[in-house]
């Protein structure tokens, strides 16, 4: 924790963070976001997300022979965008006013991995992949991909090593995926990682190494011990351009989406996305994706935990990934999976500051409400930290946001993203549920 005086200093030039560290509920306009003519350069432009769509179109025959249940959609990997009307209702009902209309981005449901982290994880493992085949002349770009699925190449593979620090999906995504391709994996995971997603690993052939501390430092621990091996490589979610990169082609995927379902996106009618957010790879990817394509018509708000505010202190102290919540003497400690984050990516976090609308807390108890009543009313079962987008409508309402703005809020699209669930074993889905029903809110 940092010295008092210090603390005392920031929360004097930002009185928000009083209330943070008091874990309240905030929400947190960003004053730093930029129109999008006026965005600095990033370290990566649109030309490097078209070319990210285009490895997973290269991968997508090795998906088909590798993973039949993607037989169906000719080895795409993509989740539902599902209007959520009773939802929305019950949410009227309960914590008044409602404008526009609130959809759910399924990616509870990607196949495999049943997580957003199907998007950043599998991306960054298969762009390695491809790095290492090109080099030994095992492939050409122009090849059927499903020659990934050989024995050949499997033992090939079989000379490297994957190495990454979870607190579970991410753990999984990079398991399942790098498994299957041959990959020795190492997963080092943190404290709080649930057993069944730690049983779900070894069963894929997964090495799962514990740590007694919390995410940072397992992610530092797997980090050195991956130097250690000159054919080894480290996903590292603090700082990966390529997870970033394979989150940012969802956005693409949401705009075919909501242009099939004639959903318009201009300045009559703002879209709203709100997305959970743990080191802010996920959501910074996809806010950055959906900002190239609609500009100021599009905001991007983050959701977290209101005792894992990792990238919302790294945004409001201007420090980024130099502070963590814990010098804040924040516990960081929720049972959102996936958000249960002290620091925030170095990487996502240089560019969400110029781009999302802004940030609101949500406590764990809220977050197992929304999932019952999610399932409940509209039959969608999502893990908790997934849940968190769902009221980001009535959160930004309650700002002056869209006076500001000068938005025509009834004509406003609002999805929540929902970024995980399926995995989760019937056995903690009851609990979960339960645990929902108890609490009255
Ligand atoms: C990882 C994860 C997130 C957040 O992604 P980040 O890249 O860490 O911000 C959100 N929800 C779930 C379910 C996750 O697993």
């Amino acid at each position: 924790m940092l010295p008092l005086e210090h603390i005392k200093k920031l929360t004097q030039k930002s009185p928000i963070l009083k209330e943070i560290i008091a874990l309240k509920p905030v929400t947190w306009l960003n004053p730093n976001k930029k129109t999008i003519t006026s965005t600095p350069n990033f370290a990566i432009d649109k030309h490097d997300m078209l070319e990210a769509a285009k490895l997973w179109e290269r991968f997508a025959p090795f998906f088909q022979k590798a993973f039949p249940e993607t037989k169906a959609t000719n080895g795409k990997l993509e989740s539902p965008l599902r209007k959520i009307p009773a939802m929305q209702n019950l949410l009227k009902r309960e914590g008044g006013e409602f404008q526009g209309e609130l959809f759910l981005k399924c990616d509870n449901a990607l196949p495999i991995a049943g997580s957003i982290k199907a998007r950043g994880g599998f991306y960054e493992v298969l762009h390695h992949a491809e790095e290492l085949a090109l080099k030994e002349g095992l492939l050409n770009r122009s090849d059927n991909y499903s020659v990934f699925s050989e024995q050949k190449f499997k033992d090939f593979f079989n000379q490297y090593e994957i190495g990454v620090g979870s607190t579970g999906n991410l753990g999984l995504s990079i398991g399942i995926i790098s498994a299957k391709l041959g990959f020795k994996v190492n997963v080092y995971v943190s404290a709080d990682a649930k057993k069944w997603k730690k049983d779900l690993l070894r069963s894929k052939g997964v090495n799962v190494i514990e740590f007694a501390g919390d995410f940072s430092e397992a992610i530092n621990s797997g980090r050195e011990q991956t130097k250690t091996n000159s054919k080894a490589y480290f996903v590292d979610d603090e700082n990966s351009k390529h997870l970033f990169l394979g989150y940012t082609v969802g956005a693409l995927r949401l705009a075919q989406q909501l242009e099939k379902a004639k959903i318009k996106v201009d300045a009559e009618h703002p879209l709203f996305v709100y997305s959970p957010c743990g080191v802010g790879g996920s959501p910074g990817g996809i806010a950055y994706g959906l900002k190239q394509i609609y500009g100021d018509n599009v905001h991007c708000f983050f959701v977290e935990p209101t005792n894992s505010p990792a990238v919302l202190t790294g945004l409001i102290t201007e420090k980024k990934s130099e502070i963590s919540v814990q010098d804040l003497g924040i516990d960081n400690k929720t049972e959102a999976d996936g958000l249960a984050v002290g620091r925030p990516s170095k990487f996502a976090t240089a560019i969400s500051k110029h781009l999302i609308s802004g940030i609101y807390t949500i406590e764990d108890e809220h977050l197992y409400t929304l999932l019952t009543k999610l399932l409940d009313t509209e039959d969608i079962f999502l893990e908790p930290s997934a849940t968190a987008g769902l009221i980001g409508s009535q959160k930004i309402a309650a700002t002056n946001y869209a006076k500001e703005n000068n938005l025509n809020m009834q004509k406003a699209t609002h999805i929540a993203w929902a970024t995980g669930g399926d995995l989760v074993p019937e056995s903690q889905r009851k609990a979960f549920y339960e645990r929902g029903l108890q609490i009255k809110k």
